[in-house]
């Protein structure tokens, strides 16, 4: 197994004959199983504006959070999940708009714990002159699982490598360049060529509209691109070492699950044969 990092607001990770069951429990692991912080329970004291208080509270609960690295899982917490100070971090929204039109942004949510919004720019209502809203929102740790706002990634997706053959038949008509929708078809000392193979959507445009059935399009499935991109909660690469953490901790698991079955079965014969 071979990997290639390149980094932009997304991360990139080239796996050379690794299984896709591995990447992909990478994957699932990166979508569903790690913990981060977004907002649970919202106390609402006064809401003038039009926006109901169960829509307003999901709007809050969308929001993504940074930090929270010392709040303890509600589940494992000594409050028993009812939350307290160890498991849940506070922020508070108090706005009154002055004149029409008024957007509320995440910068207005007061962070009192070590939890607050990776932007500041995110609208979460729009008042009218004299509106109002009051409330306290409890942050805690979750898992993707369990619901959208603790998933850490907007996008987590698996490809394979494109891989696209032109013969000897390419009269370099040009047609392909222009029907390929990622244009990275180009012409270059009179030779068709491809610019960015992993750009390629295996869309095969280029092989139905070329009229000399001069190109192909297959993929090598031995060869997997991995793209995480983060919502802002934790880095890429925080969340790509998180997830290798939590396989590895699962692994550990099995393991001792399966010494102690296997403890169980030779004391059992033991038995048998005194
Ligand atoms: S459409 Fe076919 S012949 Fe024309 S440039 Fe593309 S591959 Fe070559
Ligand atoms: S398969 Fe689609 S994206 Fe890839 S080169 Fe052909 S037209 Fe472009
Ligand atoms: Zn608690």
């Amino acid at each position: 197994m071979e990997l290639e990092f390149s980094s932009d607001a997304q991360l990139h990770l080239i796996f050379r004959g690794a299984d896709l069951a591995f990447v992909n429990a990478i994957r699932r692991i990166i979508m569903a199983d790690l913990l981060i912080p977004a907002i649970d329970k919202v106390y609402i004291f006064e809401n003038t504006s039009i926006l109901h208080d169960e829509i307003l509270a999901n709007r809050l609960s969308m929001i993504p959070l940074k930090g929270g690295e010392n709040l303890v899982p509600p589940d494992k917490c000594n409050c028993g999940g009812k939350g307290c100070p160890q498991c849940e971090a506070i922020l508070s929204l108090e706005v009154e708009a002055s004149e029409n039109f008024t957007i509320v942004y995440s910068n207005k949510l007061k962070s009192e714990g070590s939890v607050y919004p990776v932007s500041e720019n995110i609208p979460i209502v729009k008042l009218n002159a004299g509106q109002k809203i009051s409330l306290e929102a409890h942050a805690r740790l979750g898992k993707g699982r369990d619901h959208a706002k603790w998933q850490p990634v907007s996008v987590c997706v698996i490809k394979y490598q494109p891989v696209i053959s032109i013969n000897e038949k390419c009269d370099v008509c040009g047609i392909c360049l222009e029907r390929c929708p990622k244009k990275i078809l180009e012409v270059k000392n009179k030779k068709l060529i491809v610019t960015s193979i992993w750009k390629c959507s295996l869309c095969k445009v280029c092989e139905e509209v070329c009229p000399n059935s001069a190109i192909n399009v297959s993929y090598n499935d031995n060869v997997l691109q991995l793209t995480i991109e983060t919502t802002g909660s934790r880095s890429n690469e925080e969340l790509l070492i998180m997830a290798c953490e939590y396989l590895i901790n699962k692994c550990e698991e099995l393991k001792e699950s399966i010494n102690s079955a296997i403890g169980v079965i030779s004391h059992g014969k033991e038995n048998i044969t005194n």
